[in-house]
């Protein structure tokens, strides 16, 4: 695999720059994302973290900074923080630290979020990320801290009342900090997609981003290219991939604008609104100092063990990218086959599962085609996942075979296929019980071939003046065996055919 690091001067490609009215700018990347960690207590106290339970039935005196509360750090959320540090092949630091960062929101009762400043449990890595056309670049990731998440405040419940929600207060966070190194809102979705399934192949995230457990702050700033980095603007809490891009060529296009009728940036804050497809100024920008950061004193610095670090290290799971490599190469697929396949764990399970059931020499690539086409397109349709399958990966794995050994033609296959889906049955059953065998019998398709030109002699007689009308014979002798003509043996016969009788 190529990877190109990026990095802050790499050369701007031509297809990423956006024409202004006054030359080419250059858009300048750089993600923040919150990313609940998998955990069933919260980060300082035993509160559940369960999704959709009754407001304020999740909130321990520790979440309500009821007065004289003591945190007591949650072992496995900080374990689940070091797994993902490895998993993004970043630097653990072993001694970290916990500070208070202040300020005011109705949501968040203890006046200030415990957060890691100067200290963060995790410190440079990187994540390659896929593009089109098979490029791939490495993405650096600055670190990774944890921190409290804020409770919710509610406007719509009654008219001219606020209410608050505190149980996602206290719900422990991995902010995950990359470099400035993106350069297009391609790049950026790409990111986020990646570090989501890296999360979800480690089980630290589950990535689930309509229940707000992985969301961004995208910072966006402009340049001409070669000159320095210009002012930014964070748009906030981003929570659809899709939205993602649409928020940054908006805002691109914005600051682009302003700064060729003569304006300068203001470093905000700002917010995307989906329904206008557009972002909104929501604050002044605060500055690291503007929060008054200090350690925690309810807190000891958190000191990992070696050992611990190293057992969380062994048992990592196989990751994307060695999977990708080892599906290349064990089954022969293509890089894009290969990407397509890891972005799901599942989804690559159920393809080994596949290969591994039958004998050894099964079409890898066929098995790729059916599964992204047919299987994935008949999961959509009717609302299953690859998990919940009606059709397993052995009887997959039995449909392949059927085609690569020609017991029925790929058309024939789409019928056994819905059979299967529908009824759970095997598909060499489908295939006998439904009489679907390919016909290959070369005297059997001959004798339908006879049959049709004696019944037609003034269509023989043109299709042998034009070759090109043989298809409508082909069309004929396919019609005439409901499909199961090996249509190789019917073209060559009729060919044949055709040609013999014009020596006639
Ligand atoms: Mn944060």
């Amino acid at each position: 695999m190529t990877v190109v690091y990026s990095m802050q001067h790499r050369d701007p490609r031509d297809e990423d720059l956006i024409k202004g009215t006054t030359g080419d700018w250059e858009i300048i990347l750089g993600l923040e994302v919150h990313a609940q960690i998998s955990s069933k207590a919260k980060l300082f106290s035993g509160a559940s973290t369960e999704f959709g339970a009754e407001p304020n039935t999740q909130v321990s005196l520790v979440d309500a900074a009821l007065p004289g509360m003591l945190p007591v750090i949650n072992r496995y959320c900080v374990e689940q923080a070091v797994k993902t540090g490895l998993g993004l092949r970043a630097k653990i630091n072993p001694y970290s630290v916990f500070d208070r960062k202040n300020y005011f929101y109705p949501d968040l009762p203890q006046g200030y979020q415990i957060s890691q400043f100067k200290s963060p449990i995790v410190g440079e890595g990187e994540v390659v990320i896929d593009l089109a056309g098979g490029r791939s670049i490495a993405v650096g990731i600055e670190r990774l801290h944890m921190e409290q998440d804020a409770g919710k405040s509610v406007h719509d419940l009654a008219p001219g009342n606020s209410h608050v929600d505190l149980n996602r207060s206290g719900v422990a966070l991995m902010e995950i900090v990359s470099k400035p190194d993106m350069r297009s809102s391609d790049e950026a979705r790409a990111y986020v997609t990646k570090l989501r399934t890296i999360l979800r192949y480690l089980g630290t995230c589950d990535g689930n981003m309509e229940e707000g457990s992985l969301r961004a702050d995208v910072n966006v700033s402009v340049r001409r290219p070669g000159e320095k980095l210009g002012t930014r603007c964070e748009i906030k809490n981003v929570n659809s991939i899709r939205f993602i891009g649409q928020a940054i060529e908006y805002e691109a296009r914005r600051q682009i604008e302003i700064l060729e009728e003569g304006g300068s940036i203001t470093q905000e804050t700002r917010l995307f609104d989906p329904k206008a497809g557009e972002t909104r100024s929501m604050r002044s920008k605060e500055e690291a100092h503007d929060y008054r950061y200090f350690p925690d004193p309810d807190l000891l610095p958190l000191v990992l063990d070696q050992a611990d670090i190293d057992r969380i290290a062994a048992n990592l799971p196989e990751l994307p990218d060695d999977k990708k490599a080892r599906l290349m190469s064990e089954y022969g697929l293509s890089a894009y086959d290969a990407t397509v396949l890891v972005g799901e764990a599942a989804t690559a399970d159920y393809y080994e599962a596949v290969m591994k059931s039958g004998k050894p020499g099964r079409d890898g690539k066929l098995a790729v085609n059916w599964m992204t086409s047919d299987l994935y397109g008949a999961l959509n349709r009717e609302g299953h996942t690859i998990e919940t399958s009606p059709v397993s990966p052995k009887q997959l794995g039995e449909l392949v075979d059927l085609i690569t050994d020609g017991t029925i033609s790929g058309r024939i296959a789409k019928d056994v296929f819905d059979s299967m889906y529908k009824t759970g049955r095997d598909p060499a059953e489908i295939v006998e019980k439904d009489g679907l065998r390919q016909v290959t019998d070369t005297g059997a398709i001959e004798a339908a071939v006879d049959a049709i030109m004696a019944a037609n002699p003034d269509k023989v007689a043109q299709a042998k003046e034009k070759p090109a009308l043989a298809g409508w014979f082909v069309g004929q002798v396919m019609k005439s065996t409901s499909g199961k003509a090996n249509p190789q043996v019917v073209n060559e016969i009729i060919a044949a055919k055709l040609g013999a009788s014009s020596d006639d």
